[in-house]
């Protein structure tokens, strides 16, 4: 048999093959290392604890906003860093230092994080307001809201030449803060995702009251270029929540309810991902077994005085041009005129399992084909083949 068709053949059905393997692979493992290599994994997340050094954030009667929140994210921190020991955890503060608001997000951006988590105490002229708000970069929709993110922004007064460093943001203006209507980017649905899971977990598992997701322009969150949430505590403000933020326990819960949330949300989005990896690997898949590319098809069949077998596509009186819509674009359609009667074929092998995987993949395309097989370039019987094949 000619070795170009012998070869090309072989290619063929070593592409199908290989689209098969896929599938079965697929089918059979589950969560082959093929999808997990193309899946996402959380691996950096940077912990942001608000406020330092010279600023101490909210003020309660008895506590500094920036002392309960380094210690809600160190141990937060020290929850992953414990229970997820592959995961990179940066702090932009591990002790009681000021850190420019710029420099916060900068350490988000230059470590490339997946995930940033900025936490914050609240306070409110009104003492009698509780409960904690897990923000996520938007337009607020309230006043309530706008003013907690002018609180935080305003931390940026501490810095030297603000007004340059921050391209003119004002953050207590609130005309300034028309630009977060325009930031609504691909980390939203992500961001929001984990607001929801951890103000759940505040609620459920803490007992805590929960003021709920929340948008609003914090500029921390809007130069971050990953998802990214700012959870307010609870309010300093508040003698009893003032208290509970105090102890070491109230701490203690708190970050494990961030860190119930941030386990929650590592699973939805590292499984969403090979969900979507494997539907891609199907996708692949199919593309590779369903594809036939031309030169993989030969017919020659010009030199054959053996024994051959074709897969026949079509069967008419009348001639059908190669190039017709019926064939489907498959490559290398063979025109066979025998008696009075056009027939159209692909493939040329001596090998009956070769052209059944042929078959197979040519099936994707034309449902009713059917292999046949010609001895010195005449039609026989497919036992008459199988007979001559044995002799
Ligand atoms: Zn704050």
């Amino acid at each position: 048999m000619n070795i170009i068709i012998y070869k090309t053949l072989k290619a063929l059905i070593n592409r199908t093959s290989i689209g098969l393997y896929l599938i079965f692979v697929l089918l059979i493992c589950g969560n082959t290392s093929f999808a997990q290599n193309n899946s996402y994994s959380l691996k950096t997340v940077v912990i942001d604890a608000g406020h330092g050094g010279k600023d101490p954030g909210a003020l309660g009667k008895s506590c500094r906003e920036k002392d309960i929140v380094l210690n809600i994210s160190l141990k937060l921190g020290g929850y992953i860093e414990k229970y997820f020991p592959d995961i990179n955890v940066i702090y932009t503060r591990k002790t009681d230092v000021f850190i420019p608001l710029k420099r916060r997000s900068e350490i988000a951006n230059q470590n490339k994080a997946d995930l940033f988590i900025s936490i914050h105490a609240n306070a409110n002229n009104n003492s009698k307001i509780i409960g904690t708000e897990t923000y996520t970069l938007g337009l607020h929709k309230t006043k309530e809201n706008l003013e907690v993110a002018m609180k935080e922004n305003a931390v940026i007064e501490y810095e030297e030449d603000y007004s340059t460093k921050y391209e003119g943001f004002d953050p207590k203006n609130p005309a300034s803060y028309i630009i977060f209507n325009m930031m609504q980017g691909v980390n939203r649905d992500k961001s929001i995702s984990l607001a929801e899971l951890t103000e759940h977990q505040f609620k459920t598992r803490v007992g805590r009251h929960s003021r709920g997701v929340r948008e609003a322009g914090f500029w921390v969150l809007k130069q971050v270029s990953m998802p990214s949430i700012l959870v307010e505590v609870g309010f300093v403000s508040n003698p009893t929540e003032e208290k509970y933020l105090k102890t070491k326990q109230g701490q203690d819960y708190l970050a494990s309810a961030i860190f119930r949330a941030f386990r929650d949300y590592k699973n939805k989005v590292e499984q969403s991902s090979v969900l979507l990896s494997k539907k891609e690997l199907i996708n692949k898949t199919e593309e590779v077994s369903d594809s036939i590319p031309s030169n993989i098809i030969e017919t020659t069949i010009a030199n054959s005085s053996i024994l051959e077998y074709c897969v026949q596509l079509k069967s008419s009186s009348k001639k059908i041009p190669l190039t017709s819509r019926v064939f489907k674009n498959i490559p290398n359609v063979k025109e066979r005129k025998v008696n009075n009667t056009y027939k159209y074929t692909v493939g040329s092998t001596s090998n009956y399992q070769k052209i059944v995987e042929v078959q197979k993949a040519i099936r994707k395309k034309i449902k009713d084909c059917f292999v046949v097989a010609f001895y010195n370039g005449k039609r026989i019987s497919l036992s008459k083949a199988k007979k001559l094949k044995k002799t």
